[in-house]
């Protein structure tokens, strides 16, 4: 069967057509600019040249007709008719605490997305509405919903909850949710198939450390914790948000600085960060070669970094009494062998030892720890579409 995975943003939409017979990619695109001036399409058929389209998308509606459009393409496209396309995949980023698995859209699904706008205003309502327009261009072709939330919903009360008044749970379902669910229980179940780990029992803890950064500990493949909470803010330093802050700096900077609460968090989300501390960038790469010029800053973001990575490691290694593998994934995790090897000096009390030789690897999977190693450390690429087509696959076929 062939399915269409869809990840829609406010102003984008990404699409890859895997054929799950071989599971192989037979194109990927994104749709760029979707409602403002200068849209365009970049579709990239497997095999074949880049085709870029540049047309007015005035809605998600008329993207997905673009890709459609593209995808059965007598010169760029890889399927003879948009019938050949079994089911679509899409990427829903907050399902509450309703959805702990992916399920098949139907009116309830559409309900309880739309009820969670408020706790994803920019991903929630782009989500749904990419749903809607693949309803409306595919009818009866079935649409499933993979939420990035329902990896964390594994977590235990202890976990999970807040110290506030229970009340608030009660009432709004404030508690940790967890995002990037769909990249940790890929890469955490990957990991235990290539390390041949005891399936129901492997403690397991992958870093996904990309442009946003969060990191999980799961038992058996089920989350025990994950770093992001109610919101993706909450945990490690990432590209432009803090982690963890003390709430009380969001009324301090309000009081000094004139502004509203949500203009500071909208400071913690944009301006904080890798960027925030090193005020070179939000980009690793940018920020490690200022470090490497001299620039105080862009290094202390670096050690900032990479301490908060290591003490969340520590802290899950507790929460699970153990750890038999710690993997690395997302762009930092997947290529930057140095900052896997700084994380890596703080946890030597776990008997980790690193081959400086493996770590070298970029955007491929392989063991980095010595055979030595008490805890492996693997490198494992996510593949976030492949999950979401796999998860459409078994609910359809
Ligand atoms: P996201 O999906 O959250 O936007 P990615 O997983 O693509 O982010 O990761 C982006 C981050 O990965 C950036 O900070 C970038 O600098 C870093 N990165 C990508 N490639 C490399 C590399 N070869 N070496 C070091 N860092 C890299």
């Amino acid at each position: 069967m062939k399915i269409l995975v869809i990840n829609c943003g406010s102003s984008s939409l990404k699409y890859q057509l895997i054929d799950m017979d071989n599971e192989s990619v037979l194109a990927k695109g994104i749709c760029e600019r979707i409602g403002i001036e200068g849209s365009n399409l970049t579709h990239k058929p497997t095999g074949k040249d880049k085709y870029v389209v540049e047309a007015p998308m005035k809605d998600h509606q008329v993207a997905i007709q673009l890709v459609l459009d593209a995808l059965v393409d007598e010169t760029h496209g890889v399927i003879a008719s948009t019938s050949e396309i079994g089911a679509v995949g899409h990427r829903v980023l907050h399902g509450g605490i309703k959805y702990s698995d992916s399920i098949v859209v139907n009116e309830d699904v559409k309900k309880v997305i739309r009820e969670c706008f408020d706790l994803g205003p920019l991903h929630n309502p782009a989500n749904l509405t990419g749903i809607e327009a693949c309803e409306a261009a595919m009818p009866g072709v079935p649409q499933v919903a993979v939420f990035d939330t329902a990896f964390g919903m594994a977590m235990a009360e202890k976990a999970y909850l807040y110290a506030i008044p229970y009340e608030y749970y009660e009432k709004y379902s404030i508690r940790r949710y967890g995002f990037h669910g769909t990249s940790h229980n890929f890469v955490s179940h990957e990991a235990i198939k290539t390390l041949g780990l005891d399936p129901e029992n492997a403690k397991v803890i992958v870093a996904h450390l990309g442009n946003g950064a969060s990191i999980s500990a799961s038992i058996g493949g089920k989350c025990i914790d994950t770093s992001m909470g109610l919101t993706p803010l909450e945990g490690l330093i990432m590209g432009t948000r803090s982690g963890d802050v003390d709430p009380t700096v969001i009324q301090f900077i309000a009081n000094h600085e004139n502004k509203s609460v949500d203009e500071v968090l909208n400071i913690l989300n944009k301006e904080s960060g890798l960027l925030g501390i090193s005020g070179v960038s939000s980009d690793f790469r940018d920020v490690m070669s200022a470090a490497a010029e001299g620039n105080n800053r862009a290094q202390i973001a670096n050690d900032a970094f990479d301490y908060r990575v290591a003490k969340y490691i520590g802290a899950y290694v507790a929460a699970m009494n153990g750890v038999d593998a710690i993997v690395f994934t997302a762009g930092v995790g997947e290529n930057d062998g140095i900052v896997r090897g700084e994380i890596c000096e703080y946890l030597t009390y776990l008997g980790i030892e690193i081959d400086p030789e493996a770590n070298k690897v970029r955007g491929e999977e392989k063991v980095i720890s010595t055979p030595d190693s008490k805890v492996t450390v693997l490198v494992l690429p996510t593949n976030e579409e492949l999950f979401i087509a796999r998860e459409t696959l078994g609910l359809v076929k």
